[in-house]
Formats: structure tokens, sequence, C-alpha cells
């Protein structure tokens, strides 16, 4: 059989523990067989960036820059049980945030549907997508706990020394108080990438948040994705033939558990971490969720959402096949080759993406799955397989 030609290498980026292991057999039996893959490998193994004083994921997210699209493997965020187990000289951030730092990105997280794993929401028939700001408001805020009557301001300095002044609240008693902040380049990244993603899915973009309450703070992000909008993207949607949508966040939480999906979700920093584990659990499990980081300039980097799956792994090296599940690796694989192959126009390669992932689902339809997907499974399974077996038989099936 010839094997579909690449033209731009793809930036893999290799990872940590059990989901490393089953990066290489996905390579192996469904990958390599079918595809003269052409990519740049970067080992971020944890000993491998410990080695190289994390330069290789700097190298990394630099190489996505260039070439465009990554596929990432989970990694370690190492603290200080991984600095004694790994032996580390050193203790680096995580390797996400050092590359979404680099790309300047936002994370999109969708899971996979399939038929016979039925979302606890009935209405929902597609997937629904979040889109989540990773950047500012309650997580770069500054705290204070007040303990004694008194006022409190929030005091803005200029450089030239000029003062503004906003009362906070007047303490009679003690209380607790917080600033936060964000930006308006954050925002428009953010509003941006967005808008890239709906446009790529072809599917609608809604946006909410608190303008009513919050009218300066929520009310910018509110402004600048309208402005984005009428600016940069209301004819490409028109021809598109998906529409913008912005709501608030009350009237967003109630539409999305009455629709039938398919739409992204753009979410605020915090309404994004909640609602995508609120999406995640309804939808199924952490193991079939996919996640991409698009950044404004359109450069893609795939992964799975979930992490190195340590517990199992430590089940492998002590000689058991565990029954962990790749369909949200296989996937970062398929999204990252489509991508590839959309960028450089290499149809069979498009094709061959489309057919690995139905052939993940088309396994798990028929039946034959992993251990975590189980219980979900409505009728429930006929053949509960090892990786190893169950990637033997979506390879038998590809
Ligand atoms: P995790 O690796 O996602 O695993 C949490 C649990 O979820 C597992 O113990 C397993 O449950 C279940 N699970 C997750 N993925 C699964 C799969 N593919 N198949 C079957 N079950 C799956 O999260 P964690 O244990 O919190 O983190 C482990 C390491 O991953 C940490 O060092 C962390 O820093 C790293 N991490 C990396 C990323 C990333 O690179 N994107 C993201 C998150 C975490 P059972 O044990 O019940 O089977
Ligand atoms: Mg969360």
């Amino acid at each position: 059989m010839t094997k579909i030609g690449m033209k731009t290498p793809l930036v893999e980026i290799n990872g940590d523990e059990m989901t490393r292991v089953l990066w290489d057999v996905i390579k192996e039996k469904l990958l390599l067989p079918f595809i003269d893959l052409k990519t740049e490998y970067y080992d971020l193994g944890l000993s491998n960036r410990d080695d190289t004083n994390d330069e290789v994921t700097v190298n990394s997210a630099n190489a996505i820059k260039k070439y465009g699209v990554g596929v990432k493997c989970a990694t370690i965020t190492a603290n200080t049980a991984r600095m004694q187990e790994y032996n580390l000289k050193h203790l680096h951030p995580s390797p996400n945030a050092t590359i979404r730092a680099i790309l300047d990105g936002t994370v999109f997280r969708k899971p996979i549907s399939v038929n016979r794993i039925k979302p606890s929401v009935i209405t929902w028939k597609r997937p629904i997508v979040i889109g989540r700001h990773a950047y500012g408001d309650v997580y770069k805020a500054a705290e204070m706990e007040i303990n004694e009557p008194g006022k409190v301001e929030l005091v803005y300095t200029k450089t030239n020394g000029e003062e503004r002044r906003v009362k906070v609240a007047d303490f009679k008693t003690s209380g607790i108080v917080q600033g936060m902040h964000n930006l308006d380049d954050s925002i428009k990244s953010f509003a941006r990438a967005c808008f890239l993603y709906a446009l790529a899915e072809k599917i609608p973009l809604w946006f909410s948040t608190k303008d009513t309450i919050s009218k300066t703070y929520d009310g910018r992000f509110k402004f600048l994705f309208n402005e984005i909008y009428e600016t940069e993207f209301k004819e490409k949607f028109a021809a598109s033939g998906i529409e913008y949508f912005y709501t608030l966040i009350d009237d967003a939480v109630a539409r999305v558990v009455k629709s039938e999906g398919g739409f992204l979700w753009a979410c605020k920093n915090y309404d994004g971490d909640v609602q995508s584990d609120m999406i995640a659990s309804a939808a199924g499990s952490l193991a079939m969720m996919t996640s991409v980081l698009v950044s404004p300039s359109g450069v893609f980097e795939y992964e799975a959402a979930h992490g190195t799956v340590q517990q199992h792994y430590y089940k492998w090296q002590k000689g058991e096949k565990t029954s962990t599940n790749p369909a949200a690796l296989i996937f970062a694989w398929s999204g990252a080759l489509s991508k590839r192959a959309e960028i450089d126009n290499i149809p069979e390669l498009s094709d061959f993406a489309k057919r690995l992932e139905a052939a993940v689902t088309g396994v798990i339809e028929d039946g034959i799955m992993t251990g975590d997907l189980a219980k979900l499974s409505e009728p429930p399974p006929e053949k509960i397989l090892n990786s190893w077996e169950f990637i033997d038989t979506i390879a038998a099936r590809l």
C-alpha cells in the first residue's frame, strides 16, 4: 500500500507516564502503517525538561509558531513529590502554561460524541465546545482581609503620579476585599481565537458575561467582542452561514441545558473553568474530551484534556496491561493531521484523519471499549479491552 505523504512537518511533543506509553502504540499501530509521517520531535518528558533546563519546552512552542500545527502528549506538572520521584534539579512551571504564554492562546475543549455514551442532558445532540479565556480576572487577583472598620478604595496611579480613586466599601465590621484586572489586548486575542475557531469548525459562537451588573468590567468584554465581530468577522460569518450571539451568562446557562448543542461557548476565565467541568461530566468522561490551543495568529496545538494517568502508569510498570482510554490522544493526532492537511491541501490526509476518528467511535459504538466507558455505556458493553487490544481493534477497523 502506498503511504499518504506529508509536505510540512507536524510538531510532535512527547510527554510522560501512561500517555507516553500509549503515544508510541498509537504511532506504531494507527499512524505509521498509513502515513509517511513527517514530524519535528520534542521530548517534553520530565527528565528531558529538567536536563535541558526547560529549554525544550520553549523550543517546542517556537516550533509550533514556525510550522503552525503541533500535537502534544500529556506532561507532568512538577511538584515537590515529582522532584523526588524524578530526582529533578529544578521545579519548572507547567509546560502548558509556558507554551500558552508563548503562543498567546485560548483553550477549546470539545467532547467526543459516541452514540452509546449518552450525555446526561438528553436534548444534547451535538457537542458543546467551551472556549476559555486563560488570562486574568480572579486567577490574578489581589485579595485582602479587613479586620477593623475602615474605608477600602481602588487607587490607580498614573506614571506621571496623577491619581484616580474609587470607593469599594466602607467597612463597619471585618470582611474581605478583592481587586482583579484584565487587559484589552488579551481580551481581543481571546475574541479573535474564538471567532477563528467558530469559522474553522463552522459552528455558531455564543458569548456570555454579566454586563448588566459589571457594566465597566464585563461591559468591556462585551464591547470588544462586538467590535471585533463587526470589523473583522461579520462578513466571514455570514459567508459561512453561522452567527455570533451575545447573551447574559444566566440566560446562556439556561439555554445551554435546553439546547441541542453544536456551538462554541466563549467563557470568561472563571465561567470557563466551572462550565467546562460541567460540560465534560455531563457529556461522559474526561478520557473523551479533546483540547486544542488556538492562537490569534492561527497557530494550533492539539492534545487530550486529561493528564498522564499516573496510577495506570504505576500498574503498567508492574507489568499490568491497563485499560486506559486512548480516544482523546488519538483525536489529538487526528485533529493535528487534519489541520496540517487543510493548510497543506492534502485531501488524502484529511480523509485519513476522518477515517481514524470514525474507527475509534465506530468501535465504541459496536460495544467494544475501555474500562472507563463501561459504566457509561447504554446498552452495556459487549467487550471491555485493555488499551493494546482496543488499539488493535481500531487498527483492524481502519
Ligand atoms: P489524569 O491523568 O487526567 O487522571 C485522573 C483520573 O482520571 C485517572 O486516575 C483516571 O481515573 C481517569 N482518567 C484520566 N484519563 C483517563 C484515560 N485516558 N483513560 C482512563 N481513565 C482516565 O489527572 P491527574 O491524575 O490529576 O494528573 C496526573 C498527572 O498529569 C499530573 O502529574 C499532572 O500534572 C498531569 N496533567 C497534565 C495535563 C496536561 O498535560 N494537559 C493535564 C492534567 C494533568 P481512574 O484512576 O479512576 O481510572
Ligand atoms: Mg475546573
